[in-house]
C-alpha cells in the first residue's frame, strides 16, 4: 500500500483509484516488489489494484465490513479482502472495466462499478432497484431462516464514500439508500424475497 502522509479526501482517493486503474490499462500490473509494504496480504500477490476500483463494495463475501474510523466516520474496512490481489480475479476486473471508454469510467457512479463486481462474483446483477432503495441482495446463495422481526442497514454512498449508516426495520422508510444485511457474530440479518431472514456465514466467493 502506498504510504499516505495525510488522510485523503474521498475525491483524492477516487483520483488515486482511477490513476491506478488507468495504469493497469497501460499495462502496469502484477506484483509490486519495490513497494515497502509488499506483500501486504500474501506472498506473490497481484498489486495491480492497490486502490480497489469497487471501494466501498459493501459485499461482505469479499471480507470487508463497515467500521467507525477514529474520527467518527463510517468506513468500509477491506482488511480481510484478498480477492482483488488474486491474479485471475484481477485480470477479470481489468477485462471487465477496459470495455468502457475512460471518460465513462471517470463519470460513472458507485452503482455502475458495483454491478460490474456483482456480475464478476455472482454471474449476474443481484442488486434490486426500488423507488426508495437499492437492495444489495447478497443472501440468495446462503442458508437462511425466516424471522418475524428484523432490521437491515441503510447506507448512503456519495462520491464513493459512505456518508451515513442507519438501521431500519422497514424498507419503505429507506431514503434512496443502499440496503445491506446487518452482520453480527457470523450471522447476516437481512431481507430475502421480501421477508426478514437470518443467514449463516458462508463465504461462497472464496
Ligand atoms: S472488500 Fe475487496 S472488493 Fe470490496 S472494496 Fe474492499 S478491496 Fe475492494
Amino acid at each position: 500500500m502506498e504510504e499516505m502522509k495525510d488522510t485523503p479526501t474521498p475525491t483524492k482517493l477516487r483520483e488515486r483509484t482511477l490513476k491506478d486503474l488507468f495504469s493497469v490499462f497501460e499495462g502496469i500490473y502484477g506484483p509490486s516488489f519495490e513497494c515497502r509494504y509488499y506483500p501486504c496480504h500474501f506472498s506473490g500477490q497481484d498489486c495491480s489494484f492497490c486502490y480497489c476500483p469497487f471501494y466501498p463494495c459493501l459485499i461482505y463475501d469479499m471480507g470487508g465490513e463497515i467500521k467507525v474510523s477514529s474520527d467518527g466516520n463510517f468506513v468500509w474496512s477491506c482488511v480481510n479482502c484478498w480477492k482483488i490481489h488474486e491474479k485471475d480475479f484481477s485480470e477479470n476486473v481489468m477485462v471487465a472495466l477496459s470495455r468502457y471508454p475512460r471518460q465513462r469510467i471517470v463519470e460513472e457512479d458507485w452503482f455502475f462499478f458495483n454491478e460490474i463486481l456483482q456480475e464478476l462474483l455472482f454471474g449476474d446483477v443481484v442488486g434490486i432497484r426500488d423507488e426508495n432503495y437499492y437492495l444489495l441482495d447478497i443472501l440468495s446463495d446462503k442458508v437462511c431462516e425466516e424471522i418475524d422481526d428484523g432490521e437491515v442497514l441503510a447506507v448512503k454512498v456519495d462520491n464513493f464514500s459512505i456518508t451515513s449508516v442507519r438501521k431500519i426495520k422497514d424498507l419503505k422508510s429507506a431514503e434512496n439508500e443502499i440496503i445491506i444485511p446487518v452482520k453480527s457474530k457470523g450471522r447476516y440479518y437481512g431481507v430475502r424475497d421480501e421477508s426478514f431472514v437470518v443467514c449463516y456465514e458462508d463465504r461462497l466467493v472464496y
